[in-house]
Parts: structure tokens; C-alpha cells; sequence
């Protein structure tokens, strides 16, 4: 591999050439900014042209271990070699030990394995609906499932059905009925929507695509509180905020809650393939009999092989220990950025989201790019980072200094690169 001085990126003509082909051929559901990724190690990826990037994204927290975590490639190698599927016809001797080892870490009875994120929380739906009919005893066909304002569960049509953002429902309906929204982060609102057939409420810790919004102290222990008390399941969808990502296993830890399931994906795949999983207690993950849902890699061999190495180095309790401590660096040096620039900063372990003012957030992850630094904007004008935990202090140092020569005011790095044709740049980039 090689790397190329950190100042100025000049995307050439291997980069035009790959992005062409790209958008010749595939669907126009994503709006990648203008860099063709070639390599990676740890928190560091190269590109076609061989310049270097600081990856503070990491797969939308998918990485959290970094790129090719040796002990994940080393687990992922040696069941290649052996066996990969077996469908679930056939046990496999990996589903086992993944299933034993992840409900310890999580505190929990049963494991359902999935692959993508939203297949798990369409398991978890799937699993209080039938909780609440068969063991909580709502009339058949009435359970209601009590959602969050801002949230983001993934694409299915049941899971956009209750999501407020337009982008990702419009032109998607009909939509699956059953879910009641209320404000994220007021638990009176919550409160008042529960009635005699609310099955569930579902959750979000820490919003991430939301912008890396934190909840009000205390929200999660009242929402526990009122789960409890009104006999319904509360569903922590950790896809995002969980497996260390906020110095801490879950982000449920930071109030000392313990939902009735959590919905696990992204780093639990670490970084090499789809693995997702509902996580839950035998009353309610026990209401599933043979044939009533399914999925043909869900629980496969070679996603067990690694998602029993990513559970064993979260056992370890290092990488939750970085979080932490990182993060409070990491906020440390966001809060410093000048308040001319920067409306607000949150930020939860490892994972920060940053408001800018007078920019789009697009412009500014342009700029950072330019200068060797991947991220991500969300929601127009909030730049999410979330770099993998194995990053480097003087790293963060770094990719802040970079984010801080962007937002000043003479900064024109986030004019579009030279020598890329019109057609590299994406219309959301180009508007
Ligand atoms: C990413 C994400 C999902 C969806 O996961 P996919 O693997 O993309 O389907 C669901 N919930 C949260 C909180 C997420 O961040």
C-alpha cells in the first residue's frame, strides 16, 4: 500500500473512470461522495489513486474494530476453509457457540440470527406482535407498537412505514399499519399513547442517522419504568449505538437499563459480512415455532464463525474502554471548535455529531475528503463522525484540525475537485 502526503487529494482519471462505470449500471439509491476505496487496515483506507483516508465513518459504525480486524479475518479465514452454509434445515457446529456466547454478553436466553439490520427489526416486530397476543393477551390483530419521532430502522416497507423522514417513505405506500410515533425523548408523550394493546415500544438509545441525537438523562431508565409497569416489551435497537460504540457494550448501559431485547447488526458482522440478531428473554423469543419466520443465511456458519469473534472481543471489554476514553478526547476537541462555525456538538463515546452553521453538511464532508478525512453528513447540516475504535488519539487530533481548516472561512476546499467531470459528481453534490 501507499500513502501520499495527507494535505490535497486530486482525484484522477482511475477515480472519473470507476465512478462512470458505477452509475452506468447500478441503481441511483445512494449519493457516494466522489473517492473509489481500494484498501484498508485499521482506521485507515487507500483509494484507486492511492492517496490515504482516515475512515471516520467506519461503515456507519459497521467497523467499529477497524478494516480487517486480524482476529475477525483470522475467524473468517479459517471457517472458509471448512464450511459456509448449511441453511437451516442442517445445524451447523458454529450457530451454537454464537448463539451461547452473544446471549451472555447481552444478559439474555435466546438468540434469532438475521443478516441485515432491518430483517432484525422486522424480527423483533414480528416477535412482540405474537408476544403480545400469546402471552400478553391482546385481542388478535390489534397490537400496536409504540415508535420514536426521527427515528431510523432500516428500508423494509413495514420499518419506512413508521419513519418521518419523507425521502425514505414517499412514492413507498401503502404502508403497514400498527405503529404509533411519538417525540423522542419525552416520556410523558410515551405514556399517554400506551394503551390496553400496545405490544411494544421501539427504540433507538442514541438516534445515529437522526444526527447522533441523545436523549434527555433519565429517558431510557422512565421508558424501562413504564415498560415494565405497563407490561410491555421494550426493544433497544442497538444496531448502531451498540457493540462499544459509546464506551460502553450497549447504550443502553449508560442508564443501567436492561431492555427486554436488543436488535444487534452492523459491527456484529464485523465489518466483513451481514450479520444481525434479535437478542431477547425466552418469554418473549420463545413465542417463535418452526416455519413461522426464517432466513436462508441467517445464522449461517461462516457470519457465526465471525460474529463469535467480534462477541469475544467485546468480552474483553478493551475496545468499550477505548470508546470511552477516546471519545472524551474526541469531544474535548469538537467543543473547541469555534462557535462561529458550530451550532451544537453530541457526542457519545466514539460517536459525534457535529452542526454546522452556514454550510451543508455535504460541503463540509467534500472538504474533508479533500484533505484525507472520510465522513459522512446527515440531515443537511450535521456531520456524523464515527471513526472504528481502534482509532488513534493523535488521529482524532488530526481529522478535528482537518475539520477545523474546512469550516474556516477561507477554506475553499469544498469547491468540486478538480478534474472530476460533472457526471463524477452526484446531483445531491452539484445542487
Ligand atoms: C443501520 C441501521 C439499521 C438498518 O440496518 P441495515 O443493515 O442497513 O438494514 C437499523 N437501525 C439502526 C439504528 C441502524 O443504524
Amino acid at each position: 500500500m501507499t500513502s501520499s502526503s495527507t494535505d490535497t487529494r486530486l482525484p484522477g482519471v482511475a477515480t472519473e473512470q470507476a465512478i462512470h462505470v458505477v452509475e452506468s449500471h447500478s441503481a441511483a439509491n445512494y449519493s457516494p461522495l466522489p473517492v473509489v476505496v481500494r484498501e484498508g487496515e485499521e482506521a485507515w483506507v487507500w483509494d484507486v489513486e492511492g492517496n490515504r483516508y482516515l475512515d471516520m465513518l467506519a461503515g456507519y459504525g459497521a467497523l467499529n474494530f477497524g478494516h480487517r480486524h486480524p482476529a475477525l479475518i483470522a475467524a473468517a479465514q479459517e471457517q472458509l476453509e471448512r464450511l459456509t452454509l448449511t441453511s437451516r434445515a442442517f445445524h451447523s457446529d458454529q450457530l451454537g457457540v454464537f448463539c451461547t456466547e452473544l446471549a451472555e454478553l447481552c444478559g439474555m436466553d435466546l438468540v434469532l440470527p438475521m443478516n441485515t439490520g432491518a430483517e432484525a427489526v422486522e424480527t423483533a416486530l414480528k416477535m412482540a406482535r405474537k408476544w403480545g397476543y400469546q402471552v400478553k393477551g391482546i385481542p388478535e390483530g390489534r397490537a400496536k407498537i409504540i415508535v420514536a419521532g426521527g427515528n431510523f430502522h432500516g428500508r423494509t416497507i413495514s420499518v419506512i412505514s413508521f419513519s418521518d423522514d419523507a425521502v425514505a417513505r414517499r412514492g413507498f405506500g401503502p404502508y403497514t399499519p400498527g405503529f404509533v410515533s411519538v417525540s423522542y425523548g419525552d416520556a410523558e408523550q410515551l405514556e399517554a399513547a400506551i394503551d390496553d394493546d400496545t405490544a411494544a415500544v421501539l427504540i433507538e438509545p442514541v438516534q445515529g442517522e437522526g444526527g447522533v441525537v441523545i436523549p434527555p438523562a433519565g429517558y431510557l431508565a422512565t421508558v424501562r419504568r413504564l415498560c415494565t409497569r405497563h407490561n410491555i416489551l421494550m426493544l433497544a435497537d442497538e444496531i448502531q449505538s451498540g457493540l462499544g460504540r459509546t464506551g460502553t457494550t450497549f447504550a443502553c448501559d449508560h442508564e443501567g437499563v436492561t431492555p427486554d431485547a436488543y436488535i444487534l447488526g452492523k459491527a456484529l458482522g464485523g465489518g466483513i459480512l451481514p450479520v444481525s440478531a434479535v437478542v431477547s428473554t425466552r418469554e418473549a423469543l420463545g413465542v417463535f415455532r418452526p416455519g413461522e419466520h426464517g432466513s436462508t443465511f441467517g445464522g449461517n456458519p461462516l457470519a457465526s464463525a465471525v460474529g463469535t469473534a467480534v462477541v469475544r472481543l467485546l468480552k474483553e471489554g478493551t475496545y468499550q474502554e477505548r470508546s470511552a476514553q477516546l471519545g472524551t478526547h474526541l469531544e474535548a476537541l469538537l467543543r473547541a471548535l469555534p462557535s462561529e462555525h458550530v451550532s451544537a456538538v453530541r457526542c457519545r463515546g466514539l460517536w459525534a455529531g457535529v452542526d454546522v452553521i452556514g454550510r451543508v453538511g455535504r460541503d463540509v464532508c467534500m472538504g474533508l475528503l479533500r484533505r484525507g478525512v472520510l465522513a459522512k453528513d446527515t440531515h443537511g447540516s450535521t456531520v456524523r463522525l464515527a471513526p472504528p475504535l481502534v482509532v488513534k488519539s493523535a488521529e482524532l487530533q488530526w481529522a478535528v484540525e482537518q475539520l477545523a481548516a474546512v469550516l474556516a472561512a477561507d477554506d475553499r476546499s469544498d469547491l468540486p475537485p478538480e478534474g472530476i467531470s460533472p457526471s463524477a459528481v452526484s446531483p445531491q453534490w452539484r445542487s
